[in-house]
């Protein structure tokens, strides 16, 4: 008898299809290869100096030494109020509609636990950011995958799901910005995703990480600022993306006073809330001075349109991303994703991912992330047009 066998939960969890990708990568970086990860998505710049320095001087207080409140510091709640009023022109309680999270992926995996009964399901979209569906059956749950297709603008067909789906779903996932689609979605969706959801009792959880990261004068919405909306949903938002702070582990959620509070409930009983230190930095991050996001933002559409060019040039077709730092580029034929994947990798020594790693119906496109500088992304180009993928 093996002592360490697994509980059927983790036994669950789908294969690391990403794992070939890393042990192909160190090889070539082991052979001296300079290879440009585009891979990850993870900011290459640094938190802005304020931020910073509101931890230093945090830090140092005593005060801030002690275990956090279980749900956030108040400051850090009305600080995330204010921003979303300012920002969305959605009004929140502070005390009853905010909850702070150790990174807004804490909060999504453990939403699930908080609402799903064993053989309830959630309705989750594929591609996507892997933990919706992981989350869902390490609470017990059963996944029901709707599919993100070109065709339909990469937004679910919720009229498509079979009635005895929706009648044994409880939580609905969406991420607006997408990852790894980089598709937006318009005030008529998030109207027709509080219907559904009022017309079948389903929790809205909508993952909101990209909505500060957007060019050309768009401005993604809140799902929140829906009307019914804050009947029916919990939105999460991270400071991750908006200003670099993937290490420090801090977001929030916001919304439905309900599902705030049963995230809550689940959450007191595994962690002890976040440094608060890390909270006060946080409320110099959305209360300080923005240049920093418009700057950021900047950065990122001058690589957009670098690379949208340059895979363009080298014979490559996709949308020109409105929102993120992704770009969802298909697959020339008659290769897949994975093929695509081992010949940027072996002949051009550029790490990209592959779409069928978020989901089968992302097969035929491949994840590109803009974390690199231009510096690297140009010679990423050359190195593309020298493959030459025109026909
Ligand atoms: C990066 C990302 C997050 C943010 O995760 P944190 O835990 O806040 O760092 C959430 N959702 C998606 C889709 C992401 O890409």
């Amino acid at each position: 008898m093996n002592i360490f066998k697994k509980a059927e939960r983790l036994k669950r969890v789908p294969p690391y299809l990403f794992k070939q990708i890393d042990n192909k990568k160190a090889e070539l970086v082991s052979r001296g290869v300079d290879v440009i990860d585009l891979g990850v998505g993870d900011p290459d710049l640094p938190t802005p100096a304020h931020i910073i320095d509101a931890l230093e001087m945090a830090a140092r207080d005593p005060a801030n030494h002690k275990y956090p409140s279980y749900s956030g510091m108040n400051d850090f709640k009305e600080a995330v109020a204010g921003w979303y009023l300012k920002r969305f022109g959605v009004s929140l309680d502070p005390e009853t509609q905010v909850i702070s999270l150790i990174g807004s992926k804490e909060g999504i995996a453990h939403l699930p636990m908080a609402f799903l009964n064993p053989g309830d399901m959630a309705l989750v979209p594929t591609p996507a950011y892997p933990v919706y569906n992981i989350a869902t059956l390490f609470a017990g749950g059963e996944s029901f995958f709707m599919p993100l297709l070109e065709k339909n603008a990469f937004l679910p067909d919720l009229d498509s799901i079979p009635a005895d789906v929706v009648r044994r779903a409880r939580i609905l996932f969406i991420n607006y910005p997408n990852n790894p689609t980089a598709a937006v979605a318009d005030p008529d969706f998030f109207k027709k995703v509080v219907r559904f959801a009022r017309d079948n009792d389903i929790i809205v959880c909508h993952d909101a990480a990209y909505t500060e990261i957007a060019f050309d004068g768009y401005r993604p919405h809140s799902f929140l600022e829906t009307d019914g909306a804050v009947e029916v949903g919990i939105e999460f938002h991270s400071f991750s993306k908006t200003y670099n702070m993937t290490g420090w582990r801090i977001g929030f959620a916001v919304g439905n006073p309900e599902a705030v509070a049963a995230l809550g409930a689940i959450k007191s009983n595994i962690d002890s809330g976040v440094f608060r230190a890390v909270q006060l930095a946080a409320i110099e991050a959305i209360e300080g001075d923005q240049t920093c996001v418009r700057e950021m933002t900047e950065i990122y559409k001058k690589r957009r349109d670098l690379m949208v060019n340059g895979l363009k040039a080298a014979g490559f077709d996709m949308d020109i991303p409105k929102a993120t730092f992704y770009l969802w580029v298909k697959v020339p034929s008659p290769y897949t994703s994975a093929d695509i994947t081992s010949i940027l990798l072996e002949k051009a020594g550029i790490v990209v991912t592959p779409g069928s790693g978020f989901g089968d119906p992302g097969e035929g496109y491949f994840r590109i992330s803009l974390t690199q500088d231009t510096e690297r992304l140009e010679e990423a180009v050359n190195r593309l047009k020298a493959l030459d993928f025109r026909r």
